[in-house]
């Protein structure tokens, strides 16, 4: 019985999915795992009973951000329902999961991978490759596990039989308790690679992961540390190549802080991003497009300088760049810990728009402790910097599980500011998915509660 991968190809897990399913072909335990992509759950069934049918082992997985998680645990169920009769395994990772691994596993999934899912997963194929059944490092084995692929039937029955403790894998013990020991090992980010080259699954190439900065709203420090991780410029232009072999067009970034790349701390190293970028551009050639500092990664406004704009102009084909606002509020600003002030958002856009390059200027509203006057502000400097050239890139505060502020409420954005916010939409000088996320905001809060209820 060999086990196979089927990854829920779907919403925010995608660009997870090609990551970690490419991380098998890096270690030569696991290099011929079979790997499928189900883009929902219909297919997810589909491919579950044919591998079963084979008698293989299906290892359905899963990853999504918090936003998502309520309607991954109801797809979760769906294909539970439909699946009573196979043994399969399901393994959750990503940001929620990592942050909530008790809520996620009692959502129905087996085992949560918290942290950076590449070495987990690798290891947990290992294991069932080697006749293993995956658990989390000390504790209880989870004997549950192999009850509840299928009841008259263990996985224990199939070859399984001894466990393998893997840091970084979280599951119940039978009587419910969680079991972990924390997130897993942080690996250089050149050990894996940043897409599925042999699936053909391209996705923005990740150069940075970890953040030194400390904005209370934000995952990626609390579920990557806070430090940086960088993507060497060799292995970078090695990915470009053979996206430009597998038929690629463009390539975009991902980075939490795109003018960080080769930094340690706050400085910014334009040596480092020229020979990132020059790197690119020769791999790419004049034809196909370069991307940084845009979707889906930013900039932060004290980065910005004409000397850095002018490396960027050398080389990138984006005319917009990404800027990382949030607020018009000084105080909203310290409070969230920003690190940078009101100045520094106004003198990047005044940089960008005598560069030639259209700033656009991430705003969160509704965050907590935000007060009518501090929402008055962020739409007085919104309209100032669209005055100037910019455009506004606006979201609402969600309470996100991980950060400083998952315990929080969103503020009401008033009726006044939203139509504000409404009047710049029409003029098409902002745009975001705020609406959208003032509801997952409250869903979370939701959510919230009725685990605090015992619900
Ligand atoms: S919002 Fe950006 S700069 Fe702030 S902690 Fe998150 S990734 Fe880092």
């Amino acid at each position: 019985m060999k086990p196979v991968l089927l990854a829920h190809h779907a919403r925010s897990g995608a660009t997870a999915l090609n990551v970690v399913t490419a991380a098998l072909s890096a270690d030569a335990r696991t290099r011929e795992v079979e790997v499928r992509f189900c883009p929902g759950r219909v297919s997810l069934v589909d491919e579950a009973r044919q591998v079963a049918a084979r008698g293989d082992l299906p290892v359905l997985a899963w990853s999504f951000y918090s936003p998502d998680f309520t309607v991954s645990a109801q797809d979760l169920a769906w294909v539970k329902a439909r699946t009573q009769d196979v043994s399969l395994l399901h393994l959750a990772g990503g940001a929620h999961a990592t942050a909530e691994p008790l809520q996620t596993l009692e959502a129905g999934f087996d085992l949560v991978a918290q942290g950076e899912g590449e070495p987990i997963i690798v290891e947990t194929f290992a294991a069932l490759l080697d006749g293993k059944l995956p658990c989390a490092p000390g504790g209880p084995p989870p004997l549950a596990l192999g009850d509840r692929l299928r009841p008259s039937q263990r996985l224990s029955q199939h070859g399984p039989a001894a466990h393998s403790p893997i840091p970084g894998l979280a599951h119940l013990a039978d009587d419910g308790a969680l079991v972990t020991r924390g997130p897993g090992d942080r690996r250089p980010l050149d050990d894996f690679p940043a897409f599925n080259i042999a699936a053909g699954k391209w996705n923005a190439i990740e150069i940075t992961r970890g953040c030194v900065y400390a904005c209370t709203f934000c995952q990626t420090p609390t579920l990557f540390k806070a430090r940086f991780r960088h993507r060497s410029a060799a292995n970078v232009h090695e990915h470009v190549r053979a996206m430009v072999r597998g038929g690629g067009r463009y390539v975009r970034f991902l980075t939490p802080t795109s003018l960080s790349y080769g930094a340690t701390g706050t400085e910014v190293v334009l040596p480092a991003i020229d020979e990132l970028l020059a790197g690119c551009r020769e791999a790419l050639g004049p034809e196909r497009k370069l991307y940084f500092g845009t979707f889906p990664s930013e900039v932060r406004p004290e980065h910005v300088s004409v000397e850095a704009l002018r490396v960027l102009k050398r080389w990138v084909d984006n005319d917009s760049l990404v800027i990382g606002g949030q607020s018009g509020s000084e105080r909203m600003l310290a409070r969230t810990r920003r690190g940078h002030d009101v100045e520094a958002i106004e003198r990047a856009v005044r940089l960008c728009v005598e560069e030639g390059i259209r700033p656009d200027v991430d705003f969160l509203l509704g965050m907590p402790g935000e007060d009518p006057a501090d929402r008055a502000l962020s739409m007085q400097l919104a309209r100032k910097l669209v005055d100037q050239g910019a455009r506004i890139h606006s979201h609402a505060f969600m309470p996100l599980p991980g950060t400083p502020l998952r315990g929080e409420s969103p503020t009401e954005i008033e009726p006044e500011i939203a139509l504000s916010m409404s009047q710049l939409e029409s003029a098409g000088a902002m745009y975001g998915q705020w609406r959208k996320q003032q509801q997952v905001g409250q869903e979370l809060v939701a959510l919230r509660k009725q685990r605090a209820s015992g619900g």
